[in-house]
């Protein structure tokens, strides 16, 4: 501190000696700084100061703070106010004065004097040390700055990134170590310099850009970009730009830092590859099964169709069993093929919802009703209990949710050995969250209003052998299993779970499983539907069913609590007036004692299966006394309910009901009851609709499949026409007339797509329209989309459900009559006998031939004598004309073909497929009608090959028929 020196060389004061305040400001110390005239003189008084460290007001300096003004202290050995610190009597000094050093008006330091002599103030002296104090601030502020700056400096330095300082015109004024390591040039080399030099060919622009952004102020965050380095490599950089502002808040250049991320982009690009490669891996094996099961459903549809189909006919009960083993079987693997399918979509995220309006409790029925069978077998109660306040009609996919549904209830029918099996769904109060199971008191209401969301719980509780603990998070993942052992004791995958997780997630729903070891499982979830506007036929005629059920006493009476509960929420829904009793005992009082006072019920709903007194013996007895004399009974029973035959037969049950009973079947049931006549003795009405015999062209290229739908349609008493391909489809439609044609989609030649779209361009000139149906493998939305715009009319997938393509086809084919009606002498009519149900036809033939299972696909004796009125002296003479006329016709039939006239020859096929069709000879008629076909088309080039086949028809049923007249 050269200003000390100064002041007490132009002062003359030959001691001076500066404190400085302590790092936490808190006292004055030494500073070490002195200026001595002789500095030994003075040792006592330096040693003496030196340890000092003085308070605000303490000792001289702490004076000087305190006052934050010079202090003046003529004799210091006799000033009071030193004492305490300083002893002054031996320390060689007489008079002093300090004075402060101030930083933002701060006392910082004090500089204090000493003279041997008593001085009195000098004024002059004072005001030079007010100035030296000013100097001195002015020299600690220099020092301060730069330190700082000396720290900046190192910072910059030492940071691994490149640093680097532009004026606003670019040219470079500061380059770090971090930027020589960077980019390979020396400071030296490049300040001064524009950054040019670091730009690789083409992205001068940049720079450009870079300092006009600089110019708005605006900072310019990690931008990624690439830079050259001297050795001339590229270099991935990310960079930060700000702009630097002078005094004046003018922008006077930028500091940019660059940093190299060569490296970590490599890895970056590394890991995002080895990622997408095991994303594509991942997709590929889903996609790969996913095409696998499908594949497999269609040789699937085969094996299946043609097990049915042999199952109907007469077999010895050992082949019976055979075939019914490799039938189940069959049936567990195609489960097992859908649920790969399923999951393996849902795994490649292929797998979309596809949401309908859709009456939900139909859906529960349905799907309640398809294990109730398995639950009876396993005398389990499974009930379905709808919440009444759940809307009738909602949005959402139907087919995936039954899918759900069916599977949480198969699997706690499969681990229940006893009790029940309760399918709950009920209506969450989104006010307050709390769920509603509608027995409440507050005004019913049934669902929401159109539009409007609805918030729904589905549970599915059991009282089976339940989930420990540890067991229940990890069930839901796929493949798994609660224990090794159910592995063997109860068959399964492990993905049905896993399934209706993932579906129930697409549905935004969340699965929770509670459940006990040992009491039982409940699995619940909860999803939002939209209500769908109302079905407006179905609600019009409840309601007017209803009304006229109202107030009417009902006695139920079955031993399980839960059926009980469901059954009167059921009927007081419809304003009826149920009296529930757990007992044939109390019911009897009831019954009792209604007709006691006189008011009986008019309608008894009764479960068979009770303990003690069952449902049969309650009616038995309360018949004898005359309890039941009105009353109209229904009786509730479990699938099986023709094994009761004989007991119910002087019962006069009105109907019989399924359990789990559904609302509107028992409404149905109740409706017909009360009105209707009473059901046959046996409780069983087969009613078999009258159909009439379809012409359906099969357009199908696999052989296998050709068979089973030609099959099943037949049984069904339509005639078939196979096409193998698009182009023989399409031909055939142009030539010919049919009710409906079955396509499949995937064919050679030409597919199903291509020949709808042919044969509906050639329709729009002949004005018909052919109900067509696609038959394909492939269920997903996409390829429905296809074939609806290619121009067919309905849609089905393979494996074909027997049912759901005859309803649909006779529907269709219903919606659009065929024009041209069929002649009486056309094929099918001669063939078929139209008005019989498949189930007789089914019946006659198989018992129809003296060598079951042989001969009954040759002909049909039954079928033919009840067409000619059961009269056998017709049939036999039918018999005798066909020994006449049948070998003439196959002789005139060659000979035709020889001469090439392909209208004679067309006439004697016809005839001989007449000959055949009188005895439902289907293959022997088919076979001449090929050559009646040839005929009509005009090309024999093919006749010559159909003679061999035909004549071994007509010779196979002359060898039948002979057998037959001589066993009658
Ligand atoms: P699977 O039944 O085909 O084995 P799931 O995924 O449907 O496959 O079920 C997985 C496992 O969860 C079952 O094997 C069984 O151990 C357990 N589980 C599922 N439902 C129930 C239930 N209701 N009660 C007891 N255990 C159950």
């Amino acid at each position: 501190m050269r200003g000390v020196a100064n002041l007490g060389e132009i002062s003359g004061w030959p001691v001076g000696h500066a404190f400085i305040l302590n790092q936490n400001g808190t006292r004055l110390v030494s500073s070490r700084i002195w200026h001595f005239s002789h500095r030994d003189n003075f040792r006592s008084l330096s040693d003496a100061s030196e340890q000092l460290a003085v308070s605000r007001g303490e000792d001289l300096p702490g004076q000087v703070w305190q006052r934050g003004e010079p202090v003046w202290i003529t004799d210091v050995e006799h000033d009071q106010s030193l004492r305490e610190q300083r002893d002054f009597s031996h320390l060689g000094v007489r008079s002093a004065f300090g004075f402060p050093v101030k930083l933002d008006g701060e006392v910082i330091a004090v500089v204090e004097f000493f003279n041997t002599r008593l001085t009195t103030p000098d004024l002059n002296l004072l005001a030079l040390a007010r100035g030296v104090g000013n100097l001195i601030r002015h020299v600690i502020e220099r020092v301060q700055w730069q330190e700082e700056r000396t720290l900046l400096a190192a910072i910059v330095e030492s940071s691994g990134d490149a640093i680097i300082g532009k004026a606003p015109d670019g040219t470079i004024t500061s380059w770090n170590n971090g930027a020589e390591e960077t980019y390979g040039w020396l400071a030296e080399e490049v300040i001064g310099e524009t950054v040019s030099l670091l730009l690789p060919p083409g992205m001068a622009r940049e720079e450009s850009e870079i300092l006009e952004a600089m110019k708005t102020g605006r900072r310019l965050d990690q931008f990624q970009t690439r830079r050259v380095r001297k050795d001339g490599t590229l270099i991935d950089v990310s960079i930060s730009v700000s702009p630097i502002r002078g005094m004046d808040n003018q922008i006077v250049g930028t500091s940019t830092i660059e940093r190299d991320i060569t490296a970590r982009r490599r890895r970056e690009e590394e890991l995002s590859k080895a990622r997408d490669e095991a994303e594509q891996a991942t997709r590929t094996q889903s996609e790969f099964l996913a095409n696998v099961s499908h594949e497999l459903r269609t040789p699937m549809n085969a094996i299946l169709g043609m097990l049915e189909l042999t199952l109907q006919e007469d077999l010895t009960p050992l082949k019976r069993d055979y075939l019914q083993t490799a039938k189940d079987s069959a049936d567990s693997l195609l489960l097992l093929v859908n649920d790969i399918l399923d999951f393996s979509r849902l795994e490649a995220g292929r797998f979309e919802l596809e949401p309908v309006p859709f009456n939900l409790r139909d859906l529960l029925d349905e799907a309640v009703k398809t294990l109730s069978l398995r639950a009876c077998e396993k005398g389990l109660e499974l009930i379905c209990r709808i919440d009444r306040r759940v809307p009738g009609r909602v949005i959402g996919d139907p087919v995936r949710l039954r899918q759900i549904l069916t599977n949480l209830a198969g699997n706690a029918i499969k681990f229940t050995e006893q009790g029940e099996v309760v399918v709950n769904v009920k209506l969450v109060d989104q006010t307050d969250s709390t769920i509603s199971d509608g027995t409440d008191s507050a005004p019913s209401r049934f669902g929401g209003l159109p539009g409007e969301q609805v918030m729904l719980d589905f549970s599915v509780t059991d009282t089976g052998i339940g989930i420990a603990p540890e067991d229940q998070e990890r069930i839901f993942a796929p493949f798994a299993q609660a224990d090794a052992s159910t592995t063997r004791h109860y068959s399964g995958t492990g993905l049905g779970l896993a399934i209706c997780h993932e579906l129930n997630g697409l549905m935004k729903g969340e699965m929770h499983l509670e459940s006990t070891l040992g009491k039982g499982s409940c699995f619940s979830f909860q999803i939002a539907c939209s209500v769908a506007d109302p079905d407006e036929t179905d609600a019009v005629r409840e309601r007017s069913r209803v009304s006229e059920l109202k107030d009417l006493p009902v006695l139920v009476v079955d031993d399980n609590q839960t059926n009980r509960v469901i059954l009167e929420e059921m009927l007081t829904n419809w304003s009826m007036s149920p009296t529930p009793v757990d007992s044939a005992q109390e019911a009897l009082e009831k019954l009792s004692s209604t007709r006691r006072d006189d008011t009986g019920y008019p309608l008894v709903i009764v479960d068979a299966l009770m303990p003690e007194t069952d449902g049969f013996m309650l009616l038995e007895q309360a018949k004898d006394e005359g309890l039941l004399d009105t009353a109209t009974i229904l009786m509730l029973s479990s699938a099986d309910h023709q094994i009761f035959g004989d007991r119910c037969r002087d019962l006069e049950i009105s109907a019989f009901l399924e359990k789990p009973i559904s609302q509107s079947d028992l409404l149905d049931a109740i409706m017909t009851a009360l009105k209707g006549p009473q059901l046959e003795q046996n409780g069983v009405v087969q009613i078999s609709e009258t159909k009439q015999s379809l012409r359906v062209l099969i357009a199908e290229d696999t052989p296998a499949n050709q068979k089973v739908i030609t099959a099943i349609l037949k049984k069904r008493g339509h005639q078939c026409v196979i096409a193998n391909n698009g182009r023989e489809a399409v031909d055939w439609v142009r030539n010919d007339t049919f009710d409906a044609v079955l396509m499949d989609v995937q064919m050679p030649t030409m597919d199903g797509l291509q020949a709808t779209k042919m044969i509906r361009e050639y329709e729009q000139e002949a004005e018909n329209h052919v109900p067509i149906i696609a038959m394909t493998a492939y269920a997903m939305r996409g390829d429905r989309d296809k074939c609806i715009s290619a121009g067919m009319d309905n849609y089905i997938s393979k494996p074909i459900d027997a049912p759901k393509l005859i309803r649909l086809l006779e529907r269709l084919a219903t919606k659009y009559p065929r024009r041209a009606s069929l002649t009486p002498e056309t094929f099918g009519e001669e063939l078929l006998s139209a008005g019989e149900s498949p189930e007789e036809e089914t019946q006659i033939s198989a018992g129809s031939s003296g060598k079951p299972g042989s001969s009954s696909t040759v002909f049909d004796m039954a079928a033919a004598l009840k067409r000619v009125g059961n009269d056998p002296e017709i049939l036999n003479s039918m018999v005798e004309y066909f020994f006449e006329d049948a070998p003439v016709l196959l002789k005139e039939i060659s000979r035709q073909i020889q001469v090439g006239d392909a209208d004679e020859l067309a006439r004697a096929a016809h005839s001989l497929k007449g000959l055949c069709a009188n005895f439902n000879a289907d293959t022997a008629a088919e076979a001449a009608k090929a050559i009646e076909e040839m005929g009509y088309q005009g090309d024999l080039q093919d006749a010559p090959e159909a003679i061999p086949a035909l004549k071994a028809e007509v010779d196979r049923l002359t060898r039948e028929l002979t057998q037959w007249r001589t066993e009658a």
